[in-house]
């Protein structure tokens, strides 16, 4: 959320009490130059505190930080913030997949056919349940052990980033993939997880346009 300068603060007053107002009045009630007021309300149009109408002048929005920050949460779209998907053939062992999911550092990985469609999804619990039985985990393919479709949560590219986020939550899944319809499948083209969503929430904090 952007820190607003006093003198910002005081631009946004001058626009509720005498809005619409042109930037060459503003700036006469600041005893300023125009040029000087240039930046500061470039950052309050584009942070949606004031809007601008040629030939009219500035007038406020009426809304409030929060109000502003919360409109800029529901448009984030999931392929704003994807990862790159981690993908293993369902024909794989379990050993395979653990190396994977350990060379790849990934916590969720997506098992796919000879398409590369996706056919199901193995999580670090999943291996692990398998790991403490006594099946040979080089003889034991993944396929038998993933969660498997139609039971498994997808998005899609142009899905709200907060929606995949109440379906990780609902769900209670650590991530799941991004996928684009083709006519022989579901084609993994991305991941959305928790740690995609918590980076979300520190940028938010770092980005200076709200
Ligand atoms: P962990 O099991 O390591 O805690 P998760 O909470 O992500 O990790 O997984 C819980 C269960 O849900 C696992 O059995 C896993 O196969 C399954 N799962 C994980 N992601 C999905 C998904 N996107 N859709 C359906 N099931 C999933």
């Amino acid at each position: 959320m952007v820190e607003l300068s006093n003198r910002q603060e005081k631009i946004i007053e001058i626009v509720k009490n005498n809005g619409p107002i042109t930037g060459e009045h503003i700036a006469e009630k600041l005893n300023l130059t125009r040029a000087t007021l240039r930046p500061d309300l470039a950052i309050l149009t584009m942070a949606g505190f004031l809007d601008a109408r040629p030939r009219v002048g500035y007038f406020y929005t009426g809304k409030t930080g929060s109000e502003l920050l919360t409109e800029k949460i529901k448009k984030y779209k999931v392929y704003e913030y994807q990862s790159v998907p981690i993908v293993v053939q369902e024909s794989s062992s379990v050993y395979d997949a653990i190396s994977t999911m350990f060379l790849e550092d990934v916590g969720t990985l997506f098992i796919v056919d000879e398409n590369s469609c996706l056919t199901g999804v193995v999580s670090r619990k999943d291996l692990l349940r398998a790991a403490i039985g006594k099946q040979d985990l080089n003889a034991l393919p993944v396929h038998i052990i993933m969660t498997r479709m139609p039971n498994i949560t997808i998005c899609r590219r142009e899905d709200l980033l907060i929606d995949v986020a109440k379906k990780l939550i609902n769900k209670q899944i650590d991530g799941l993939p991004v996928v684009k319809d083709t006519p022989k499948g579901l084609e993994v083209v991305g991941r959305v997880t928790k740690t995609t969503i918590t980076k979300v929430f520190v940028e938010l904090i770092t980005d200076h346009h709200i």
